[in-house]
């Protein structure tokens, strides 16, 4: 409903609008005008026939003079002038003598019953004259439909060719148009300087185009449609074959898409892995296809067969509907939907994807300010021992508050500081940051923190890791990083390969929210995780579900089988942390043991656990550190 509304809005519409009323005005008067000339016509012809008839019935009736002139007296009008009948197309007639009294009064013999009554009559008065000297007056009925007939199907035939004449103009006149656009457009792309690896035009000249072609848009009415394409992992390419096959690969896409696209749509390549498409109203429809087809092939040269893909972000102006600025903006928006949603496919702009990214942007500013401002916390949630419920670690989980006290939660930020590339810093703060709280706790207590998929990419993790330890001096078997699934995607070597770097330092790796992600089992034996953290969805799921207990179990068997301990996570009932103490989960937690606590609250969490412990071995009253310590 709004996009109607919106669209009854555009220039373009109102334009057309505007212009359909003008002419619905000129056909009603163009109508209004044929109607008044056909009667002219018709009345000018019956005229004509009147006149034919008056001098052919003064010829044949010689008596006729001499009639007009004798006064009637109390005699009725004659009805027949012996053989003078008023033939086809006259239906009748009136003779007036010199004294204005009605003295011959003829009519046609009546049609037939089926013949209906004549559609057009037309009275036409004469004066009858005789040797030129008028003796009378004549009006006679002519059948005028006939010519009425004739004359509108001329004007029908005639506005027919007219309105084929006009269509046929307008079509040209567009067609011009649209010819003078691109020739346009591809002069501006020859002149405009080209990039040096694909020979494309580059950003600035870009955007002149495209400044160039949303004015034309504007002008004449059309639609702009405008095309980013982002190549997916393309700097892992870059980082692996290095930067000349990553400039090959660039020429060759470059080149694919030119011929895809054709000569009257520019291409240009705007940055690194970064290509712009802007076709015109009619090639627009079709490139949606084309985009995504040039990469279904892979790129071959020399020995190499590299397969790529690219996420395409889509958007349309028609009319001026948007400003150059919004066009741009649209197709960066839908862009960044298709990278968002995996890449490898193109996104329309549409008012959907702008909601979803207005929130993300709103995130995302929020997590720079918190970069910037150092606001964000971190809060730690304790890990007990599935059997004995004794406090063994926590987890840190971080915490995002903004300056009006919103609460944003972690599912919500991290994805988008991934997005953002903010990432890796934030993962170092926090390490840092629970590696600095851990070390004052007691010694037995480890500390368990999450990592991004995204903090092994710049293949700088286990250096950076490796300084927070030597910095903050903490014993690293008691860090424990927390990995997911989604670290299986896509090439693992290098992961793993920084995982098993990472153990050697001492640090225990767990697999995170397991059995929610990338469920292949065949990582578990390519690469020895200390810990499955089972997802919490499956210890709510085991309550009523006997499929998911099954499940349950058998995880926590290849835990067992494969060396590794296991977190169950979720846990919020006594009835949950006696399933999976009784399953053989080593640790539990969830609600029931507690939420996660801001740093201030630690020491309460450990002391009163600390207490509770050593009540349990005493069975009564301790003394903890020289303090009393009541049980509670
Ligand atoms: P996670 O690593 O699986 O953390 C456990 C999440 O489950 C936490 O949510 C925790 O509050 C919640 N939870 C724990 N016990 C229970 C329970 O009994 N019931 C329920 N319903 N929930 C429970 P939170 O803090 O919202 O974190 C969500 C996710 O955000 C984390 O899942 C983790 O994947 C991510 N995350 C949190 N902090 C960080 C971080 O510092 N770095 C990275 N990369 N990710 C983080
Ligand atoms: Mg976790
Ligand atoms: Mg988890």
């Amino acid at each position: 409903m709004l996009k109607v509304l919106d669209f009854l809005k555009t220039p373009r519409f109102l334009s057309n609008a505007f212009l359909f009323c003008v002419g619905a005005l000129l056909l009603i008067i163009g109508i209004d005008f044929a109607r008044i000339e056909i009667n002219k016509l018709a009345h000018k012809r019956a005229t004509e026939i009147a006149h034919d008839w008056s001098t052919q019935l003064v010829t044949n009736a010689p008596f006729l003079p001499r009639l007009l002139s004798t006064p009637r007296g109390e005699s009725k009008p004659v009805r027949s002038l012996g053989n003078v009948r008023p033939v086809s197309p006259v239906l009748g007639y009136r003779i007036y003598g010199p004294d204005g009294e009605l003295r011959v009064m003829a009519d046609a013999p009546s049609p037939p019953p089926d013949i209906s009554e004549p559609a057009f009559v037309t009275q036409i008065t004469l004066p009858l004259t005789y040797d030129g000297k008028k003796v009378g007056t004549i009006v006679s009925d002519i059948d005028s439909g006939s010519f009425h007939e004739i004359l509108v199907d001329g004007a029908l035939k005639l506005g027919i060719l007219v309105s084929m004449a006009l269509a046929f103009l307008l079509f040209v006149s567009h067609s011009v148009r649209l010819a003078s656009r691109q020739e346009a457009l591809r002069n501006a792309n020859h002149l405009m300087q080209s990039d040096s690896v694909t020979g494309m035009p580059t950003q600035p000249a870009f955007l002149d185009m495209l400044a160039t072609a949303h004015s034309q848009e504007v002008a004449q009415q059309t639609t702009t449609n405008l095309y980013l394409l982002n190549l997916d992992r393309f700097a892992r390419v870059n980082e692996r074959l290095g930067n000349s096959v990553g400039n090959m690969l660039l020429r060759l896409v470059a080149e694919r898409l030119r011929l895809a696209c054709g000569k009257t749509v520019v291409c240009a390549h705007i940055s690194g892995d970064t290509f712009g498409v802007i076709a015109d109203e009619r090639t627009g429809k079709r490139l949606h296809k084309t985009l995504q087809q040039v990469f279904l092939q892979p790129f071959n040269f020399g020995q190499n067969v590299i397969r790529l893909s690219a996420s395409i972000g889509a958007a349309t102006s028609t009319a001026g509907l948007y400003s150059c600025d919004e066009l741009h903006r649209n197709a960066e928006l839908a862009l960044r939907a298709a990278k968002t949603n995996g890449g490898q496919q193109l996104v329309s702009y549409d008012s959907d994807t702008v909601a979803e990214f207005r929130e993300i942007d709103r995130i995302a500013t929020f997590v720079e300010d918190a970069c910037q401002n150092n606001d964000f916390e971190l809060h730690y949630q304790p890990v007990v021992d599935a059997r004995t419920r004794k406090l063994c670690s926590f987890e840190a989980l971080l915490r995002l508050t903004t300056a009006d006290g919103e609460k944003i939660g972690p599912d919500s930020f991290i994805p988008v500081a991934e997005r953002i590339g903010r990432i890796e810093e934030i993962g170092l703060w926090t390490l840092r940051e629970a590696c600095r709280t851990v070390a004052g706790l007691p010694k037995h207590i480890g500390m368990a923190v999450n990592l991004s998929v995204q903090q092994f990419n710049s293949g700088k993790l286990v250096a950076e890791v490796t300084k927070i330890i030597e910095d903050t001096r903490v014993d690293p078997s008691r860090i424990e990083l927390e990995v997911t699934e989604g670290i299986m995607i896509g090439d693992t070597d290098p992961v793993f390969k920084q995982l098993s770097d990472l153990q050697a330092l001492g640090i225990k790796i767990a697999l995170d929210d397991f059995g929610t992600g990338y469920s292949s089992l065949n990582y578990l034996w390519r690469f020895t995780f200390d810990k499955l953290k089972v997802d919490q969805a499956f210890i709510r799921a085991s309550d009523h579900n006997p499929k998911a207990y099954a499940l349950l179990s058998k995880i926590v068997e290849v835990g067992r089988l494969l060396d590794m301990s296991v977190t169950a996570e979720g846990i919020e009932t006594e009835d949950h942390a006696k399933r999976v103490a009784d399953l053989g989960c080593d640790y539990s937690q969830g609600y029931l043991f507690g939420k996660a606590i801001p740093q201030t609250s630690l020491a309460s969490v450990v002391i009163s656990e600390f207490a509770e412990y050593i009540r349990r071995q005493t069975g009564g009253k301790a003394d903890v550190d020289g303090a009393e310590v009541a049980s509670s």
